[in-house]
């Protein structure tokens, strides 16, 4: 694929912007439009749609999306530098690409999704030095089921393992847990390190999360605090494990049907929701 607009092309537009990129700002653009293509299509179908783009940088992937004949979409970005060549990419398309300069970990995309009919999506190669705090947010919105239909994301891959694992795998921890609760969550493909400028170190992997309607009933607050006690000695069995709860953890297990011996790796989701409701039934609310 040589063009999929009448835009510059993006070295172009990086040279012009100066977006020599940085990597405090976790920048490691995709130029190739084959594979910005490929992302954009698997958050679709597009057409009225409104995405949210977290770290749009020069712009290659909003472009894509708005070729997919994405309705709107929402670009939030940190650098000063990549908010001017933003704005060309607006311009060019009124009223299809808002331009919002801030830290994407601050933003509540609710208020600016006016009145926007169609599927509200989140797609975008995010910044690795804060995705997982970024989906732990979009994996932790109150109210349940959430503002967007459909989360596709690249991560490292390493994260992305741990974000789809299942139990008994070296991968399956807190992260695994939150996403397989809330979510159906899928590694689509893999994306090779060259395919980016600059290379990073590792392999990275497009995920694709779609919110589950009605997850097990159980407090978000509760689950945290047994998976973070399961893990945080992920080695120990739980009678042991669950003591930082700071209560007798057999009663607790034996109310969620558990065995004493068992260690985080081997519980499944619906095991932790178990837990969750047990710890949250003996405090006080
Ligand atoms: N989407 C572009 C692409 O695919 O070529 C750039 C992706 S690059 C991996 C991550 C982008 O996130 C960079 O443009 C960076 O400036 C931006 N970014 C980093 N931290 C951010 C933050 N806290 N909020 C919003 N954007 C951020």
């Amino acid at each position: 694929m040589s063009q999929i607009d009448d835009l510059p092309p993006l070295r172009e537009v990086i040279r012009r912007h100066d977006l020599r990129p940085r990597k405090s700002l976790g920048q490691n653009f995709l130029l190739d439009l084959n594979l910005t293509a490929r992302i954009a299509r698997a958050g679709g179908p597009l057409a009225g749609a409104t995405v949210l783009e977290v770290g749009p940088g020069p712009g290659g992937l909003t472009r894509a999306l708005i070729a997919e004949g994405a309705a709107r979409v929402i670009a939030v970005e940190r650098d000063e530098r990549a908010i001017a060549a933003l704005g060309e990419i607006a311009a060019r398309y009124p009223g299809r690409v808002s331009v919002v300069a801030g830290d994407a970990l601050e933003f509540d995309p609710r208020p600016h999704l006016g009145d926007a009919t169609g599927p509200l999506r989140i797609i975008a190669n995010l910044p690795y030095n804060i995705a997982t705090a970024l989906l732990v947010r979009w994996l932790s919105v109150a109210p349940w089921p959430p503002w967007y239909d459909l989360a596709v994301l690249m991560f490292q891959r390493e994260v992305a393992e741990r974000i789809v694992a299942s139990p008994g795998s070296k991968s399956y921890g807190r992260l695994a847990v939150l996403a397989g609760w809330r979510a159906d969550a899928k590694i689509l493909f893999d994306v090779s390190a060259a395919a980016f400028v600059p290379p990073p170190k590792v392999t990275s992997s497009v995920v694709r999360l779609v919110p589950r309607a009605e997850p097990l009933a159980c407090d978000r607050a509760a689950l945290e605090r047994v998976t973070e006690a399961a893990f945080g000695q992920r080695r120990k069995m739980l009678r042991q494990s669950l003591r930082t709860l700071g209560l007798d953890p057999k009663p607790l297990l034996a109310a969620a049907g558990i065995a004493e011996t068992a260690r985080a790796e081997d519980i499944p989701v619906e095991g932790f929701v178990a837990l969750a409701r047990q710890l949250a039934d003996r405090e006080p609310a």
